[in-house]
């Protein structure tokens, strides 16, 4: 059963994601509470923060087919959104860089979901006064259009859209997003060829990037082997750096953009 739940979602086969894929049959819910709460019980959420600002974004405003299940799902144009529990480490990973007020970078956003369950953490409740922000990048236009009709399915999407806590842009997110540098967190929801020196130049000190790198082992030299792995990247108040290599994934490509 392992086995073919491991093909179907073309996961990797570390540990932590075969207890993931085994837990997705339970997480699954009929609403998005019942998926938030699942995943909340099942240990794949562990903070209360995180748990809140899930619940406070419908997945099924995002996520085309079956929004309740923990699993990721085709959105078009090669992109898939994430399954949730993805999202939920994504978040607790960057959690001490996520307070309101921050200002955030999520690149590959997509379907749009991540940046919105960021922006509720950055910017307190619905109708509060934090200063917090969000910048989401995607190199396809028809995916940042999407994003953008996404949010605007809920009233307080189209507030943060209309207030500017949320902009989603099209550009090349290997090159960060320079004019709202420097970011206290910065999110790559696909995976990089290499560390890319600009996103950790454009990280606030202290900051945290969070990234999956295709087999890198230092972040520059490439590890046989092949396989992605999250690397989480902290620029300490002093300005210096530290690396480390988390978990292994499984994201797609972050590539050129497709030529028109
Ligand atoms: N967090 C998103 C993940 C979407 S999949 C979600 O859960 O919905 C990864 C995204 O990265 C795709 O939308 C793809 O278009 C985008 N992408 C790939 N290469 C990119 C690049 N160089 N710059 C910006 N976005 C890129």
């Amino acid at each position: 059963m392992l086995s073919r739940l491991t093909r179907k979602f073309q996961a990797s086969t570390s540990r932590r994601q075969v207890r993931a894929l085994t837990m997705a049959w339970y997480c699954t819910g009929s609403t998005n509470n019942e998926l938030i709460e699942n995943l909340f019980k099942a240990g794949l959420i562990k903070n209360e923060r995180v748990k809140e600002a899930m619940i406070g974004v419908d997945r099924a405003h995002y996520a085309p087919s079956r929004p309740y299940s923990d699993s990721p799902q085709p959105i078009g144009h090669g992109a898939t959104i994430s399954a949730p529990h993805m999202h939920g480490h994504a978040c607790e990973y960057l959690i001490e860089y996520l307070e309101p007020g921050s200002r955030v970078l999520d690149i590959g956003s997509g379907s749009g979901y991540l940046t919105h369950v960021l922006a509720n953490l950055v910017t307190g409740a619905p109708g509060s006064q934090e200063k917090g922000q969000v910048i989401g990048i995607d190199h396809i236009p028809e995916l940042v259009a999407l994003a953008q009709s996404n949010m605007n399915k809920s009233e307080h999407g189209r507030e943060l859209q209309v207030s500017g806590q949320v902009r989603l842009i099209t550009a090349d997110g290997r090159l960060g997003w320079k004019e709202n540098a420097p970011y206290d967190a910065i999110h790559v929801g696909a995976a990089a060829e290499k560390l890319h020196p600009v996103l950790i130049e454009q990280l606030r000190a202290p900051g945290r990037l969070f990234i999956p790198v295709e087999s890198e082992s230092n972040g520059s030299a490439l590890e046989a082997g092949g396989g992605q792995y999250i690397w989480v990247v902290d620029k300490h108040a002093d300005g210096s750096v530290h690396k480390e290599k988390v978990f292994q994934v499984s994201y797609v490509p972050l590539t050129d953009a497709p030529q028109p």
